[in-house]
């Protein structure tokens, strides 16, 4: 998998048809559900209008049999039109997308061979579990004979074992999430898409939906494309996040990546909790914060005028043992925020610049931040400095 996954980790047009001759054992499953190849997806200069707004402008995305990818972006950004055109809801205005060796760009939802999951689980509510699971196959006219062990296969695959003729109207939201996702893949399709699934649960059940869901991708190894707005959701269950904004990509890779060596200052706002300072040039490997010359262990983009991209956890109180290389800020505590895991100190540098960095709630890390007013020296590693155009 993880090979795979670096292979394909940039994808160029030159290499994309590399991976639909994946050998097939690498795709057999667990759990009795047969083995099956996963299709890569390729969507390929993707555009749609409406009007003139566009909804989503010139995407180009491969994506690796078997690969779990998000797409996260603004309300607005283009999103759902994406996967819309993936699952054969909208029509692209130009642009093509390939699953497998097929062009599927003019197919019809139904001739996709792909499942869906949405956020409000759609599931029919005067039917049992069971037949909720079912209908895809008998909607694909499946032989009759083999549904019982389909179904129960999916079920126990969403740890819901058993639950055949329960009501809809007796499960959780939890467990009614789950039953979207065994109807979803019941009928073992090639691609699983999935808009804001756990959207509408509570912070505790999504976080657990989430873990559980990385699970059930790994066991599949089912090709996903996973829709969200919520970064760390992307961060947690995805091996490439891709970031839309305004209908364009702005960025692919991996959750590491990503939140390390954000390519501008929209996705190092977006992912985590940055601060961007206006910096200049400071020779090859280094830049001015005001008077201060901050030093980072990467590459500069180019130009003067640049911005400097901090996040809050990467600022350290500074500690008093020797760390040669790293940056110092010397900074004045304006206010200290409790937020139970965590603390958000909010400082000044001598010009005004206002800086912020979290502080874990342990006692220890507690005792280290200063009163409000008083001088405090952090530390910024090299490595995290991170530097994007202005
Ligand atoms: P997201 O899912 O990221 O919130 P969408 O893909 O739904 O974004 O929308 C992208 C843009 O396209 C938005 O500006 C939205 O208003 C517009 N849009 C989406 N669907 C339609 C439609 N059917 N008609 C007109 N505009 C649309
Ligand atoms: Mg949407």
């Amino acid at each position: 998998m993880l090979c795979l996954i670096q292979q394909f980790g940039n994808c160029s047009q030159k290499n994309r048809t590399v991976y639909f001759d994946q050998p097939k054992t690498t795709m057999a499953r667990t759990q009795g559900m047969d083995a099956r190849a996963k299709a890569g997806v390729s969507i390929r200069s993707a555009t749609k209008r409406y009007g003139s707004v566009v909804a989503l402008d010139d995407v180009s995305l491969d994506i690796a049999p078997g690969e779990f990818v998000s797409l996260l972006g603004p309300s607005g950004s283009g999103k759902t039109t994406l996967l819309g055109i993936l699952g054969g809801f909208v029509q692209p205005t130009s642009g093509a997308v390939w699953v497998g060796e097929r062009d599927i760009t003019y197919a019809p939802p139904h001739k996709r061979d792909i499942g869906i999951v949405f956020q409000n689980y759609a599931l029919f509510p005067h039917m049992s579990v069971g037949e909720n699971v079912a209908f895809p196959l008998r909607a694909r006219r499946q032989p009759k004979a083999g549904w019982a062990r389909k179904v129960s296969d999916a079920l126990a695959m969403v740890e819901l074992s058993g639950y055949e003729s329960r009501g809809i109207a007796q499960l959780s939201g939890g467990q009614r999430q789950r039953v979207a996702l065994a109807r979803a893949m019941v009928f073992e399709p090639q691609l699983i898409l999935m808009d804001e699934p756990l959207s509408a649960l509570d912070k505790q059940l999504r976080e657990t939906m989430q873990i559980e869901l990385r699970r059930l991708h790994r066991k599949l190894e089912a090709t996903i494309v996973y829709v969200t707005h919520d970064q760390r959701e992307a961060l947690t269950m995805s091996d490439r996040v891709a970031v839309l904004r305004n209908g364009r990509l702005v960025q692919i890779d991996t959750p590491e990546r990503l939140y390390d060596r954000p390519c501008d200052a929209f996705v190092a706002s977006f992912i985590g909790e940055a601060t961007l300072l206006n910096v200049t040039r400071a020779g090859d490997d280094a830049v001015k914060l005001g008077n201060i010359v901050l030093r980072t262990a990467h590459p500069l983009p180019p130009g003067e005028k640049l911005l400097l991209a901090v996040q809050t956890e990467k600022l350290v109180i500074d500690g008093g043992y020797e760390r040669p290389g790293v940056n110092k800020l010397v900074c004045r505590v304006s206010e200290v925020l409790y937020q139970g895991e965590s603390l958000r100190v909010f400082a000044t540098l001598a010009d005004g610049t206002p800086i912020s960095l979290r502080q874990p709630g342990s006692h220890d890390a507690r005792q280290r931040i200063p009163a409000t007013g008083a001088e405090m020296t952090v530390l910024l590693d090299p490595q995290d400095t991170i530097v994007v155009p202005a």
